[in-house]
């Protein structure tokens, strides 16, 4: 297929395949994969918009018997380091969260060998019975298979309990890059990407609003990146009918101060500005069933963040008042709500506070 004809094809919404997507990210410039990425965004989001929200991140436990090589967060449960947020913790995380103007709790720990579903059960409903008008943002597929594996139910029992217990959205966290060369190689004891998918399917099939990240910038190649783009549309175009799947796409640039994988493999690991740009560009591009495509400020900082909204972005993702595991690997970039209105303005965007929904929502 000649180049103007994929053009063609990606500004008509149709779905590049793999190849095409890597002819593109080959043959054209930033410049050029930029104002394909804007008129597509454009052309699904014709208002000049860009959603923002206020969550609080409460890594909930950091004792995980995972071992990835990226994450400098974990501690074995017996470390002296190992902690488990109390109810009084959340009780303080949460009236801060209700004072700044925000509603929803992103609930994210380690794998924990010793908690199971009954752990979950009585914090999500008592959460919900302190703070009924919190949003619980919580846990992520790794999370759900490990839950479901120390209980021996399968994932749909897992997530229908917990959306019983007040799990009201499942971000797209541990994604890494979904396949199972990378994945064996940075967090071998994770769940696979077949497993990711699938618990994201069952998500899907019980009508949870889900969403899907991406690391990128380690041992990955283009081509891997491309084969996590592409299933993730797969396993979207496959959502039940009325189901919104995944409302957003989150790619991030890998952290790596103080890593295991950084020390293990000797060489510095950066996504150049320019590459980040043409990746939320490419994502556009690549994902026309995904409605949107954040920005990931908090790893990149402003000014790059500000680009990508020519870029096909349409969403500078949250203030996140409490961030533990990329802000212990080297990502130190702040916002407060003022400051996160203002640099979407500046980008000559208008600013709108949303909840997980993608809805406006005003405090
Ligand atoms: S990234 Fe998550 S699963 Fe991996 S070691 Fe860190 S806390 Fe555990």
């Amino acid at each position: 297929m000649k180049i103007e004809d994929i053009k063609y094809s990606a500004l008509s919404g149709e779905f590049l395949t793999l190849q095409e997507g890597m002819m593109l990210n080959d043959q054209l410039s930033t410049t050029e994969l930029m104002t394909i990425a804007h008129s597509i965004r454009m052309r699904m989001h014709p208002s000049p918009k860009v959603g923002w929200i206020i969550d609080r991140n409460v890594n909930y436990t950091n004792v995980c018997e995972s071992g990835c090589q990226f994450c400098n967060f974990y501690a074995g449960k017996n470390s002296p380091k190992a902690y488990l947020t109390s109810d009084t913790e959340f009780d303080q995380k949460i009236e801060e969260l209700f004072s700044l103007g925000g509603r929803q709790l992103l609930l994210q720990g380690g794998l924990h060998p010793d908690l199971g579903i009954r752990y979950y059960i009585d914090l999500f409903s008592g959460l919900k019975k302190r703070y009924p008008s919190v949003k619980l943002h919580a846990l992520g597929p790794p999370e759900i298979a490990h839950i479901a594996h120390l209980e021996g139910i399968s994932y749909h029992e897992t997530l229908k309990q917990l959306i019983a217990a007040g799990l009201d959205s499942l971000p797209g966290a541990g994604a890494e890059i979904l396949v199972d060369r990378v994945r064996a190689e940075i967090s071998k004891n994770k769940c696979t990407a077949d497993q990711w998918f699938d618990v994201m399917r069952e998500a899907h099939k019980l009508g949870l609003t889900t969403s899907v990240t991406m690391m990128l910038g380690h041992i990955e190649t283009v081509e891997e990146r491309f084969i996590h783009l592409v299933r993730t549309r797969e396993v979207q175009a496959e959502r039940p009918e009325g189901a919104t799947g995944f409302i957003s796409f989150i790619p991030w640039p890998f952290q790596s101060e103080g890593t295991v994988l950084k020390k293990r493999l000797k060489r510095n690991f950066e996504v150049s500005a320019d590459e980040y740009i043409r990746f939320i560009a490419l994502s556009r591009i690549m994902l026309p069933n995904i409605p949107n495509i954040q920005a990931s400020w908090l790893t990149v900082g402003k000014e790059i963040g500000q680009i990508c909204l020519h870029a096909g972005a349409n969403d500078f993702g949250s203030i996140m008042i409490e961030e533990n595991v990329v802000s212990v690997a080297g990502a130190d970039h702040t916002f407060d709500t003022q400051g996160i209105q203002l640099a979407i303005r500046e980008a000559s965007f208008e600013p709108y506070q949303r909840n997980q929904q993608f809805q406006a929502f005003h405090f």
